[in-house]
């Protein structure tokens, strides 16, 4: 018998169980390791962050997904592993001896070394991290209502990235919501969001980004581009603009300028730059042939522009696909797949609200309503993927039509 050790159960960890689990019964067992005992849907955090999705809808358990006679679930955080000894060190459960191992152990945020981001603001990388943010919005509405202090009511996101902006849309969604915790009218509560770079989401076309710009303004949110934030002090942004130092006072600061891969990556002494190692093209580690790096901890090479893949869900799965047919044929004594991993986008959408968004679908550009309903659709295909029929039909998003 095989043993395959699984670090991580996001898009790129679950789904390799859910495949490989169906093919090796008898031949292998694996193990899958990590910190909870559910599963979330990561690219929809900033709706549980705003409260307009609970918790719930996004998450499910684990158990749900293993099948208990070939994969074993151990509910422990990853310390490091040991590539050369074939060994994973765990908090509680002391060490795991592995014949592979896949490495799938998501992102953290980056703070590029801003003097205070990491102190005095809020980060959005997993569900604790969004109900944190909720919990903190409402509790500073509280605080306006006793104190008056206009402070509680100024939300501020850093970063307009792709995260950055669909949190801005949420956070609109969810203003009347703080307005009557606050006991104000919904227009005095303020979002804004400071980014340094003057042309927003590089990812999709000029026309459709500044499209994406203007559907965020006209849901009152105000958008601070060119604006460098040079430090986060408590209840502070300080950003220089225009040659001139500036300064944004919020009671709520939420991170979202930018990831980098676990940390786990470089306790291990991998090869890698900012948690990310630059894999073959079986997804393995070019030094250890037996340590698959999936989602986002690996840098898949696009050979047509010599830059990796961003590191998105999507692709997160697809490796994941790949990974379990490569290990199937390990595990058969079959050696690697002759064919290298390929990846193709199908396409980027991102929502702005629960009833906007815009994004492109092969090459096709979409807006408004339509790319809302796109989205929805593109979570339920994920969540049925991994989840199942079960899964599907208890957290999907059938509220396509408005
Ligand atoms: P994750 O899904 O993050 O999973 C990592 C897992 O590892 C988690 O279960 C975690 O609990 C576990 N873990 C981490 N560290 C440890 C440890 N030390 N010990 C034990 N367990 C550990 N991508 C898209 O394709 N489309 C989108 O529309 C999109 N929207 C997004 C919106 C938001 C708000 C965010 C934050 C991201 C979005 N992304 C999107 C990016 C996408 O979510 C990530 O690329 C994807 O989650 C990566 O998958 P993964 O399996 O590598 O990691």
């Amino acid at each position: 018998m095989k043993k395959v050790v699984v670090l991580g159960a996001g898009y790129a960890g679950l789904q390799t169980v859910h495949k490989l689990q169906k093919k090796v019964k008898g031949k292998a067992e694996i193990i899958l390791v990590d910190k909870d005992d559910y599963h979330y849907e990561t690219t929809e955090l900033h709706e549980v962050a705003s409260g307009t999705q609970p918790a719930l809808k996004i998450t499910y358990p684990i158990a749900d997904i293993i099948d208990p006679a070939v994969t074993k679930f151990i509910q422990d955080e990853v310390v490091k592993l040991d590539a050369t000894k074939k060994q994973v060190q765990l908090k509680q459960h002391g060490m795991l001896d592995y014949d592979y191992c896949v490495l799938a152990l998501g992102f953290v945020s980056e703070t590029f070394g801003i003097k205070g981001a990491k102190e005095n603001a809020l980060e959005m990388t997993n569900i604790k991290q969004s109900l944190a943010i909720y919990d903190h919005i409402l509790a500073s509405m509280k605080k306006y209502k006793e104190t008056k202090d206009k402070r509680y009511l100024q939300l501020v996101v850093c970063g307009a990235g792709f995260t950055g902006i669909e949190l801005a849309g949420a956070l609109a969604e969810g203003r009347p919501e703080y307005a009557k915790v606050a006991g104000v009218a919904p227009s005095e509560v303020k979002i804004t969001v400071v980014e340094a770079a003057t042309r927003l989401l590089p990812m999709f076309s000029e026309k459709l980004a500044d499209y994406g710009v203007k559907l965020v303004e006209s849901l009152d949110v105000e958008l601070l581009c060119g604006a460098k934030i040079s430090e986060v002090a408590p209840g502070e942004v300080v950003y220089e603009k225009d040659d001139q130092t500036n300064s944004l006072k919020a009671e709520t600061i939420i991170w979202t300028t930018g990831v980098s891969g676990s940390p786990v990556v470089g306790e291990s002494n991998l090869q890698e730059r900012r948690g990310r190692v630059v894999v073959t093209d079986n997804l393995t580690d070019p030094n250890f042939d037996d340590l698959y790096i999936l989602g986002d901890v690996a840098a898949v090479m696009d050979k047509e522009s010599g830059r990796p893949y961003p590191t998105t869900a999507q692709i997160a799965t697809e490796m994941a696909v790949y990974a379990a047919k490569d290990l199937e044929s390990q595990i058969n004594g079959n050696g690697h797949l002759s064919t290298p991993f390929v990846y193709k986008s199908k396409g980027t959408v991102a929502s702005v609200g629960n009833t906007h968004g815009f994004g492109v679908i092969g090459k096709l550009e979409i807006k408004g309503y339509p790319a809302s309903m796109m989205k929805k659709m593109i979570m339920n295909k994920s969540l049925f993927e991994i989840g199942g029929f079960k899964e599907f039909i208890a957290k999907g998003r059938f509220d396509l039509y408005h």
